[in-house]
């Protein structure tokens, strides 16, 4: 079944022949085009890539409305399902500038929400995107793409992983099916509960006794994500699976708008992952590019 994917940028991510949006075409048309995906692109991301003739001759690029007009707003519906199959998607890609007032617009935060609600990746960097399509290539069983060799080469990475209380028993339920795989990031590091009920679950397998898995900073609402966010600002933190609650009230909603937004702050190195299966998904697909590639 044909993936369908929604697709804004803010204006500075499409407004010169660099911008993150034509980085991340760069990188990727290869790969929408094998894989087929519809993209649904609001108006003046859509106009930029016809403008940079991307894309071209692709007939499953759709025009959505100027964000004035509500383009961005028919996105979240989209996120949801509408119309049955047909209008549906399976994701959104939304290139955020954070400095760009309309990132925190309510259709702009109510797409993120809706993604994590419906466990569809939302991915607002360009490596979030790039990383994505790398993902969706080996679960289709094509063969790993060289160009993204740097984003899976864990050894060379920093994790973070954090979890709300809600989402606790997810976390540690994903961490113990992929201990190996997230073992292989040169640190991991975390908030403070959900790191010590890590390093637990690290030493009930072994994990030497003494020796964190996971470096632990402040708990959430006492300015981890805060600290965790400085260490992707300094590009020593390169991905964060991020397992929020979206159902409850958070007394810390500005730490945590303040980590994802530090994370579009370097979007060409920085992932962010939000849900359960988006990072199972990702697990997975770390594993069989593993076994196509060796070494990789
Ligand atoms: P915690 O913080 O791991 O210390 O619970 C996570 C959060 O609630 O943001």
């Amino acid at each position: 079944m044909r993936l369908r994917l929604g697709l804004a940028a803010n204006q500075l991510h499409h407004s010169h022949d660099d911008a993150a949006l034509f980085r991340w075409l760069n990188a990727c048309e290869h790969g929408i085009r094998e894989l087929g995906i519809e993209l649904h692109a609001v108006g003046r991301t859509h106009d930029a890539i016809m403008r940079a003739g991307m894309l071209a001759n692709y007939t499953t690029l759709r025009r959505y409305p100027y964000g004035r007009a509500g383009g961005l707003m028919k996105l979240v519906a989209e996120v949801v399902g509408m119309d049955g199959d047909a209008r549906t998607l399976d994701g959104a890609i939304y290139l955020i500038d954070p400095v760009d007032p309309s990132s925190v617009f309510p259709e702009a935060v109510a797409l993120k929400r809706q993604c994590v609600i419906h466990a569809k990746p939302f991915l607002s960097t360009v490596a979030s995107a790039r990383n994505w399509i790398e993902l969706e290539r080996m679960h289709a069983g094509l063969a790993p793409d060289p160009g993204a060799d740097d984003l899976y080469a864990l050894e060379s990475q920093t994790l973070a992983l954090i979890a709300h209380d809600a989402m606790k028993p997810a976390m540690l339920a994903y961490a113990a099916e992929h201990f190996d795989t997230l073992s292989r990031f040169a640190r991991r590091v975390a908030t403070g509960t959900t790191g010590q009920r890590l390093n637990e679950l690290a030493w009930s397998r072994g994990w030497p006794r003494g020796q964190a898995w996971a470096d632990r900073y402040q708990s959430g609402p006492m300015g981890g994500d805060a600290q965790i966010a400085d260490l992707v600002l300094e590009r020593r933190c390169h991905r964060a699976i991020f397992f929020e609650d979206p159902h409850v009230a958070r007394q810390h909603e500005a730490d945590i708008q303040l980590l994802e937004r530090a994370v579009t702050t370097v979007t060409d190195t920085a992932v962010c992952i939000t849900t359960p299966r988006v990072a199972a998904r990702w697990a997975e697909a770390v594993a069989l590019r593993r076994s196509r590639r060796p070494g990789g």
